[in-house]
């Protein structure tokens, strides 16, 4: 409980002996005690001072106590203050006319001092209780303010730490939901909106929608020839120029790599579709700048229209993908829309897929054999297996066909070990020493445990590691990067052979050649065959053989399939030649048996 607080009283009186004696009687209160010798005064002091109660005397010269109490009565600050008047003049008449000014009592001189005194601190009681009231309502108010701004500021911290918390929420749901270098939409949330263009296609059949699917060419080389950098700005420029096609109510994605696939919706006619993807054909065909230098890239694209064949929203992107290839198969830098007939043939390489993985365990793959002969003198000196698969209802199927399923699906793993464990017993057991094997390895085979398996496999066998050949494609050489470098350099350390197969139908500058450890060169049939088509003469195999020769490979021609041709490839001093000219590829017992024959096929 606080103590009372000490209160003001008013003493005005014009007669000092009067004040020392109110003041004397007052004392015993322990108040503070404030005297005006005038009605003036008293205005004065009651401007500066809240008092509990003046005690006034009526006969002032100049203003009376009347006159001053009626002027305190008319004023906000003073009306309320209980005067208590004091005088030497009977009661009756001047009580009234107290009274009648605003007194609350009126004393008569000569005063009893114990009287006045209680009569005095009824009045201070109730003014300390008033401020005792004012201090506790101004304390509860200070404290519902200070409370007020606490929960304020509590409030603000919460709904900062909300604002953060979905800040962060957003990012996070924007991240999952968008590729991290071009900031399109994912493959999650591309196929979240094909659901639901799907379904709303579904209820109801208009509007339509359709997608596209793009593959970057010739990505790979620009990626490789000016580094993952580089490739990532194609990729996100790329995004940028992909928008700039498109409309707001379309998807864009880059579902990884090279490959972005757009969500056209609200559209009916396949000829709109077809305009937008030339349209982005334009779009990308125009160079762009990276790093300084002039790239230019174009795009295969593959679309598919939605329709009432469909049943499910990722049939779609089967479609497009499966049009895409017939793009890229087609010579790139096209568009193809997925028809009735590419349904038929993806259909039938779903089939072929299943099929095929379960042909090695029914023993349904065999090899073929074709003879390569030394033109030094016309003898058999390898043969370069080559993969068949008898398929139950199709009959023979050739790698042509089922090779690009195997290398898509994982299989062509197993299937190499296959074969090259095959080719391997075949040739140990021909038990002709200075036969070579040349076995096709595919990109995907390009593993470091090619050159365990390898090694596992010479050893089984016993035949020596340079009479066995890989062959191996100049794209499959230089795509892999350091782990294929790594890979070629320890096979080529065990002893075994590689050539380099199809050569002049990649992509790759001649001024690599001298980089890759490589014992053999095979030049593509196409070169050969155009011998003896024109009358040119064939100055690339010419400098194909030459520069073979002088980085210490010798050279072997494929697809040989006429005497013009073997002539000229003796002219240009090929080492070796390959072809239906002297042979097809053979059955093991024939192969053998031509063996047995030792026919010399050249002369
Ligand atoms: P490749 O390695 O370039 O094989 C040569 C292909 O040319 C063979 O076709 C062969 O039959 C054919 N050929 C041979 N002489 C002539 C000719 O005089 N004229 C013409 N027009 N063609 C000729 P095949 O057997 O159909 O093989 C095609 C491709 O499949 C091969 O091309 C090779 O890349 C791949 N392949 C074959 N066997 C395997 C294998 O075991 N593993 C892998 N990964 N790929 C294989
Ligand atoms: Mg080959
Ligand atoms: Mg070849």
């Amino acid at each position: 409980m606080q103590p009372l607080p000490r209160v003001s009283i008013l003493v005005v009186d014009d007669r000092p002996e009067n004040l020392l004696a109110l003041e004397a009687s007052l004392e015993p209160l322990d108040q503070v005690i404030v005297r005006a010798t005038s009605g003036d005064e008293a205005l004065r002091a009651v401007l500066e001072t809240q008092f509990a109660v003046i005690l006034m005397d009526v006969q002032m010269p100049g203003m009376d106590g009347f006159e001053t109490s009626a002027i305190l009565r008319q004023r906000e600050r003073s009306r309320h203050i209980p005067i208590i008047f004091l005088s030497a003049y009977p009661e009756d008449t001047n009580r009234l006319q107290s009274y009648a000014s605003g007194a609350v009592d009126y004393i008569l001189k000569p005063f009893d001092p114990a009287a006045l005194r209680s009569k005095v601190s009824v009045f201070v009681t109730l003014r300390q209780n008033e401020l005792a009231l004012e201090a506790a309502h101004a304390d509860l108010e200070r404290r519902v303010t200070e409370r007020t701004a606490e929960l304020a500021a509590a409030n603000a911290a919460l709904e900062h730490e909300i604002r953060e918390r979905k800040l962060v929420e957003q990012r996070l749901i924007d991240q999952a939901y968008h590729d991290n270098l071009t900031g399109l939409a994912n493959r999650a949330l591309f196929l979240e909106h094909l659901t639901r263009a799907f379904a709303r296609s579904r209820r109801r059949a208009l509007p339509g929608f359709a997608v596209i699917l793009l593959d970057l060419d010739r990505f790979k080389v620009i990626n490789d020839s000016l580094g993952h950098l580089a490739g990532d700005t194609l990729l996100s420029e790329t995004a940028g120029r992909l928008l700039s096609c498109l409309r707001e109510v379309d998807t864009a994605s880059r579902l990884g790599g090279d490959e972005f696939a757009i969500l056209v919706d609200g559209v009916d006619a396949l000829r709109d579709v077809t305009r937008l993807a030339d349209r982005i054909q334009t779009c990308l065909t125009r160079s762009f700048t990276i790093e300084g230098k002039e790239v230019f890239t174009s795009a295969s694209i593959g679309i598919a229209m939605m329709t009432d064949r469909y049943e499910r929203p990722a049939e779609l992107l089967r479609d497009a993908d499966a049009a895409m290839y017939r793009a890229k198969e087609a010579g790139r830098a096209r568009s193809q829309v997925f028809d009735q007939e590419m349904h038929t043939s993806v259909v039938e390489q779903v089939h072929l897929e299943a099929d095929l993985s379960r042909a090695v365990e029914r023993d349904e793959l065999f090899l073929a054999y074709q003879p390569i002969f030394a033109m030094r003198d016309g003898r058999t000196s390898a043969f370069e297996a080559l993969l068949r698969w008898r398929h139950p209802e199709r009959g023979i199927v050739m790698p042509s066909v089922f090779v690009p399923i195997a290398e898509e699906t994982g299989l062509i793993r197993p299937i190499g070990r296959w074969v090259l464990q095959t080719a391997c017993k075949q040739l140990a057991a021909w038990k002709r020493p200075d036969l070579t094997m040349n076995v096709n390895v595919s990109a995907q085979q390009l593993h470091t445990e090619l050159a365990r398996d390898v090694a596992t496999l010479l050893a089984e066998t016993a035949v020596a590691p340079a009479r066995l050949k890989l062959e191996i494609t100049e794209s499959a050489m230089i795509s892999g990067g350091g782990t294929t470098d790594q890979l070629l350099a320890t096979l080529r350390a065990q002893g075994v052979q590689l050539c380099l197969d199809d050569f002049g139908t990649g992509y790759s500058s001649l001024s690599r050649l001298h980089d890759l450890p490589v014992t053999t060169l095979k030049v593509d049939r196409s070169f050969v065959q155009r011998i003896g088509v024109s009358d040119e003469r064939p100055e690339i195999i010419r400098s194909i053989i030459t520069l073979a020769h002088h980085l210490g490979m010798d050279v072997t021609a494929e697809g040989v399939e006429t005497a013009e041709q073997l002539e000229w490839l003796r002219k240009l001093e090929c080492d070796h030649v390959q072809g239906f000219y002297f042979s097809q590829p053979l059955a093991a017992e024939q192969a053998a048996s031509s063996l047995a024959r030792e026919t010399r096929l050249i002369t």
